[in-house]
């Protein structure tokens, strides 16, 4: 191991024997995480060449087991964000593709960082399972299209353990980490093809676009040697997607979405990435028609019918899509308002996300337990005008939310200013 830390920190390149063997006996516990930590971080520095990628994607893949889904004719499609806040696309695209005759088998990630996770925003609905084995995944998939589920024992294990590795050691944002990662668990799903949701901007892994459109660029061809199609959309985090952030309201903004209602950024994205998943799976031969396909059943109500499907297969209360009082609702609430008037400049999106994990809705460590009532709701969005004491924000949670400071603390992530700054528009482009 010595000699391929030093390989790789010299800037040379590791054979595929010697990836082979790094990560078979990393996942039997047969390498320290230290001297695992200074490759990652070598390989932070120096990167990877293609065959390397190639290979370290496909040992993480092999190093578990892989769902098969031959026996169904239906064509398998999935979708993949790199992270952000407020990003509750996969609530409102699993179901409405599904909706449309695509099978969706999504395994779905938990809170990372300051960046909220899909796996924790759907356990905050009672009785809602998320860990299922591959049989039984396979059932579901059998049954309703779709399957909104944790990352087993099973996939991937090597990326379980390395991404939780990387997590504490500072070696995140390397894009063929992130890359291989994202692939690995892909091509482990038995699908033809996804969808990348490429985050940009402030509340995203990789903050500048041309940083984005490189792992864009690196996630749609390692698909390709993987035998996947793919499509990546680049979008902005610059402010939070939607009105809500945090679990249980989350869920909520998704139901009113998924209503036919809610904020038009989640909307218009969540229609965006279904439509290319429409082109993937070849239900359509043009963009535009896939956009109309999937707006029409979102607005006469499909895939609301299949996220109830949904709910009631992994076991969630589906009285949540009628009554949001059956979410865990928070102790305690602090409004925010505007101590001058102007236009809403800036929200601190990485911040913002940072200061609700502080409060509960994330987590600080493996083991937290993340409180589904903490969260955010959104009066003013960037480039608004606002009044001095105009309402732009509430705050919700536990009793952390009860600080005396937490209203001050919160308010320091808006910024008002006297001119009007144009908001960073919402999609940045498509890489194919
Ligand atoms: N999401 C993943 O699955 N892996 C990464 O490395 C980053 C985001």
């Amino acid at each position: 191991m010595i000699e391929n830390i030093i390989q790789k920190r010299n800037g040379g390149e590791l054979s595929s024997e010697a990836i082979q063997n790094i990560l078979h006996s990393f996942v039997k516990g047969e390498i320290p995480d230290y001297q695992m930590a200074a490759l990652l971080m070598a390989i932070y520095y120096r990167g990877f060449s293609a065959q390397e990628l190639s290979c370290w994607t496909r040992t993480m893949m092999c190093s578990g087991k892989s769902l098969d889904l031959s026996e169904f004719s239906s064509p398998k499609i999935d979708k993949h964000s790199t992270g952000g806040v407020g990003d509750k696309t996969s609530l409102i695209v699993a179901p409405l593709v599904a909706s449309l005759g695509v099978m969706v088998p999504m395994i779905c990630g938990r809170s990372l960082g300051f960046t909220g996770g899909t796996v924790d925003k759907l356990e905050s609905i009672s009785g809602f399972q998320t860990s299922f084995t591959l049989k039984e995944a396979k059932k579901i998939l059998k049954r309703v299209g779709v399957i909104m589920m944790a990352q087993s024992e099973e996939i991937a294990p090597a990326d379980r353990k390395l991404y939780a590795l990387r997590d504490v050691t500072a070696t995140v944002e390397s894009i063929p980490l992130i890359a291989s990662s994202i692939v690995s668990k892909k091509a482990a799903e038995g699908i033809g093809g996804v969808v990348f949701d490429v985050k940009f901007g402030d509340g995203a892994f990789l903050q500048e676009a041309s940083r984005a459109r490189m792992l864009a660029k690196e996630l749609v061809q390692l698909s390709k040697q993987m035998k996947l199609k793919s499509v990546a959309v680049l979008s902005s985090m610059d402010e939070p997607l939607g009105d809500a952030i945090g679990n249980s309201v989350e869920i909520e903004e998704s139901i009113q979405v998924l209503k036919g209602n809610g904020p038009q950024d989640v909307r218009k994205l969540s229609l965006l990435l279904s439509a290319w998943m429409l082109v993937l799976a070849k239900k359509t031969s043009t963009l535009p028609q896939a956009m109309r396909k999937v707006t029409d059943a979102l607005d006469q109500g499909l895939a609301l019918r299949k996220f109830r499907e949904l709910l009631m297969a992994q076991g969630g209360d589906v009285r949540v899509i009628e009554e949001v009082s059956c979410l865990p609702q928070p102790q305690f609430q602090v409004e925010l308002f505007a101590t001058t008037s102007g236009f809403l400049n800036k929200i601190h999106t990485r911040k913002m996300g940072d200061f609700l994990r502080g409060l509960g809705a994330g987590r600080l460590q493996l083991k937290d337990k993340v409180d589904p009532s903490v969260g955010i709701r959104l009066f003013k969005k960037v480039g608004d005008s606002v009044k001095r004491g105009e309402r732009l924000a509430l705050l919700q949670g536990g009793k952390k939310v009860k600080n005396p400071d937490i209203g001050l603390k919160c308010l320091s992530l808006f910024e008002v200013g006297l001119k009007p700054v144009k908001p960073t528009s919402l999609l940045g482009g498509i890489v194919r």
